[in-house]
């Protein structure tokens, strides 16, 4: 026996690279083009220095009624982490500890299996179809509770609410977690849902439509007694997780809704041109709600592409993986950016 026999052994999540050169475009990790709105440059100029010598709040009340208030819903049907990773992280420990399999798709956000083996929970991959939708019927077995992205990661493919729906009123003995990362692009949210299911929990994050990934905020939303459940969870294992900048931060980003629908209209405006020219370049792909497009070109096999764009300091995401392997995943950028880009891929098609 040696210590190293004591240790709990972990796969990691393998984030996409953070090289930051000069003149670089970064189109790999779906942060927003666009910095966060003006008022939070603002909150962080006029922070009280002092107060970082107290403990922040530990419920980011501040931030918590924010959000409540944008939202519509009550202050205690809110609960606020450092990213929403750390919001699913602390969801998985709370909520799937029924020893059943958990049950989420095939292709989908690469953290779920991570965590699930982290924490010792059984899972099932529910397989996407051919058009990389959610089946429902696959969520009517027996199972510890059900997790998926809406819209889907890395395909980009929503679900509609009649689907989110089905899906839970057919798990109302388990929690069901609907992961919306990338909702604010046009898809629908489960939201209005929460009125009438008590073990729906909804996951959100500043770091894609609101351009503050570097801050670290995420957010679920649920039944206060949902909500109860996963602050216990917290409160056991680390009380002060937000810092007091993210909260002050936080607040001023809610408070600019004209800002925030400014930006994502015009990822959406990009996004819908990009398509186009994507079409034109002989790729196809699923139709996306997200700010970002998973294409696959007719000739040039994507490992092929994602190696020259890189080389040309170009950065998209691409998996070696069953069923995604032929495909990259492309985040919406600037509109001078995706400039660039498909003046690089003309190019390179052109001459290969
Ligand atoms: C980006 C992302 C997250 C995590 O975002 P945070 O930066 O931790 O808030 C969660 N789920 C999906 C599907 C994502 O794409």
């Amino acid at each position: 026996m040696t210590w190293e026999d004591n240790v709990r052994r972990a796969v990691p999540y393998v984030a996409g690279e953070q090289p930051q050169r000069s003149g670089m475009i970064k189109l790999n990790t779906n942060e927003c083009p666009y910095p966060p709105a003006p008022g939070v440059k603002a909150a962080l100029q006029e922070l009280d220095w002092e107060a970082l010598r107290l403990y922040p709040n530990t419920d980011a009340a501040e931030l918590a009624e924010a959000l409540a208030d944008y939202y519509g819903i009550a202050p205690e049907q809110v609960f606020v982490g450092v990213g929403s990773d750390d919001v699913l992280a602390m969801s998985f420990l709370t909520f799937f500890h029924s020893g059943r399999p958990i049950l989420f798709p095939d292709v989908t956000y690469s953290f779920y299996d991570v965590w699930a083996n982290l924490f010792g929970i059984p899972y099932k991959l529910c397989a996407l179809d051919e058009e990389w939708h959610i089946r429902p019927e696959d969520y009517m077995a027996v199972n510890g509770g059900v997790i998926f992205p809406n819209p889907n990661a890395p395909t980009g493919v929503a679900e509609s609410l009649d689907t989110v729906e089905r899906i839970v009123r057919a798990n109302q003995d388990v929690v069901v977690i609907v992961d919306e990362a990338y909702v604010d692009f046009g898809a629908e949210s489960a939201l209005p849902l929460l009125k009438k299911y008590e073990n729906l929990l909804v996951v959100q994050t500043f770091s894609k439509s609101r351009g503050m990934a570097g801050m670290r905020i995420g957010f679920a939303m649920g039944s206060p007694k949902l909500i109860g459940y996963l602050k216990n969870v917290k409160f056991s294992f680390n009380s002060y997780t937000m810092n007091y900048p993210s909260q002050k931060a936080g607040v001023a980003a809610v408070k600019d809704e004209a800002y925030f629908r400014l930006v994502t209209q015009k990822i959406m405006d990009t996004r819908k041109r990009a398509k186009e020219e994507f079409r034109r370049l002989g790729f196809a792909f699923p139709d996306s709600m997200a700010n970002f497009l998973f294409v696959t070109h007719e000739r040039i096999p994507a490992g092929e592409l994602f190696a020259a764009l890189r080389k040309a300091d170009i950065y998209v995401r691409h998996w070696d993986k069953p069923r995604i392997s032929d495909y990259l995943r492309v985040t919406i950028g600037t509109d001078a950016e995706m400039d660039r880009l498909f003046a690089f891929l003309r190019d390179y098609l052109s001459s290969n």
